[in-house]
C-alpha cells in the first residue's frame, strides 16, 4: 500500500450546514476541501489537502494561452451502511494518464490518484449525499503551470481534485440533432483525450442546436459526416432489431467512456447482442423511418443513461417511444444504480470502498 503523506489544512468555515441537499443544482455546491499536487523538475510533490478556494496563477500561465488541460469525472455514493464507495476510480486514474500522454503532460501515479481520493473523501464524507439518486461528483484535473509564452509543453503542472454533491440527475428524455457541419473530433485529433479544448470547441455547435430546440448534438465523423460518433458529451448506443450498436473506440475520435465500457460488460453478462461499429446516418434514418429503432440512449457519468426521445436527421424530426420497463436501457440503468448504491452484487469489483 502507498505511504504518501498528505498534510491537511482544515477549513475554519465549513459550508456543509448551509448546503441544502434537497435542492442540489449540478455543479453549484462545492465541498469544503480540495487536493493539490505540483509537478516540478520531473516529479510530483507538495501534496496537500486545503480548503476549497481561489488560487493565484500568473497571467502568462501556459494553460490560459495554449490549453494544456485535462480532466476526469466520476462519482462517489453512500451505501445503506453509510460507507462511501466510488465507481471505477482506477479506470478514471488510467484514463487521466492516457489523456495526459496525448497532451504532453506528465502522468499521475495511480497510487497517488487513489490515495489522494481516499483521503479527500474521508475528510469530506459528510458531503456524500445519502439520498438515493444523489451522489458526490468528483472532478480530478490537471493543467500547465509554466509562466512562459513560448509554444511548447509546459515543464510544471498542477493536479487537483475537488468534489461537488449532485442531486438525482432527472433522466428526462433528451432530444438530439445529427450534426453534419461542425466536428467534435477527427482522426489524428484529440477526441479520445478528455481535454478541456474539446469542450470549448463543442460549445458553439451545441448552442446552435439548443436555439433550434434540441438538447444535444449527435456528432458525426469529421471527414464524411456520414457516421454517428457520440452524443454531446456522452457515448451513444442504439438498439436496432434486437442488436445494440455503439461506435468503436480506437480510431482516436471516440472518448473511451467508463459508463460505455460498463454497459458493454453488462450486455455481455446478459448475452445481449452488441456490436461495436459505426452506425451510418443513412442506417439511422432508415431504422427511424421503418420503425426498427427500438432504443437510443446516451451513456456517461452525469446521467448514467440518457434516453433519447427525438432525433433530427437531415432536417426531419423522428420520435421514439418511452422505453418499456423491460427495455435494455431501463434494465442496465437500474442494475448500474443497484451496484453504485451497494444494493446488489458487484460481480466486476467496480466499487472502491473509501
Ligand atoms: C467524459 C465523456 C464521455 C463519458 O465518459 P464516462 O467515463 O462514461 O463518463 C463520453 N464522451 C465524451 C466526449 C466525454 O468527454
Amino acid at each position: 500500500m502507498s505511504t504518501i503523506s498528505i498534510p491537511v489544512t482544515k477549513t475554519t468555515h465549513s459550508k456543509l450546514s448551509e448546503t441544502d441537499f434537497s435542492s442540489l443544482v449540478f455543479g453549484k455546491s462545492i465541498s469544503d476541501h480540495m487536493f493539490v499536487a505540483d509537478y516540478q523538475n520531473g516529479a510530483w510533490g507538495d501534496f496537500r489537502i486545503v480548503p476549497y478556494g481561489p488560487m493565484e496563477i500568473y497571467p502568462g500561465n501556459a494553460t490560459l494561452h495554449y490549453g494544456q488541460a485535462i480532466f476526469e469525472g466520476m462519482k462517489a455514493y453512500k451505501n445503506e451502511k453509510g460507507q462511501v464507495i466510488v465507481f471505477r476510480a482506477e479506470s478514471n486514474a488510467r484514463r487521466l494518464n492516457e489523456s495526459a500522454k496525448r497532451m504532453c503532460m506528465p502522468t499521475v501515479p495511480e497510487n497517488i490518484f487513489i490515495e489522494a481520493l481516499r483521503q479527500l473523501l474521508s475528510l469530506d464524507k459528510g458531503w456524500v449525499p445519502q439520498e438515493k439518486g444523489s451522489s458526490l461528483y468528483i472532478r480530478p484535473f490537471m493543467f500547465a503551470m509554466d509562466n512562459y509564452l513560448g509554444v511548447k509543453p509546459s515543464e510544471s503542472y498542477r493536479f487537483m481534485i475537488f468534489t461537488s454533491p449532485v442531486g438525482a440527475y432527472y433522466t428526462k428524455p433528451v432530444s438530439v440533432k445529427v450534426e453534419t457541419n461542425y466536428t467534435r473530433a477527427c482522426e489524428g485529433g484529440t477526441g479520445e483525450a478528455k481535454a478541456a479544448g474539446n469542450y470549448a470547441a463543442s460549445l458553439y455547435p451545441a448552442l446552435q442546436a439548443q436555439k433550434e430546440g434540441y438538447d444535444q448534438l449527435l456528432w458525426t465523423d469529421g471527414k464524411t459526416h456520414s457516421q454517428i460518433e457520440e452524443s454531446g458529451t456522452m457515448n451513444v448506443m442504439f438498439k436496432i432489431k434486437g442488436t445494440l450498436i455503439t461506435a468503436p473506440t480506437g480510431n482516436g475520435t471516440i472518448l473511451k467512456g467508463i459508463t460505455r465500457d460498463s454497459v458493454i460488460q453488462l450486455a455481455k453478462d446478459w448475452s445481449q447482442e452488441l456490436v461495436e461499429r459505426f452506425l451510418t446516418v443513412a442506417e439511422l434514418q432508415e431504422a427511424l423511418e421503418n420503425g426498427t429503432m427500438e432504443e437510443a440512449f446516451g451513456v456517461g457519468t452525469a446521467a448514467t443513461i440518457a434516453f433519447i426521445n427525438k432525433i433530427n436527421v437531415n432536417g426531419k424530426d423522428y420520435f421514439l417511444p418511452e422505453p418499456k420497463p423491460d427495455a435494455f436501457s431501463k434494465r442496465v440503468l437500474s442494475t448500474l444504480d443497484g451496484i453504485k448504491y451497494g444494493e446488489i452484487q458487484d460481480p466486476h469489483q467496480w466499487m472502491l470502498s473509501i
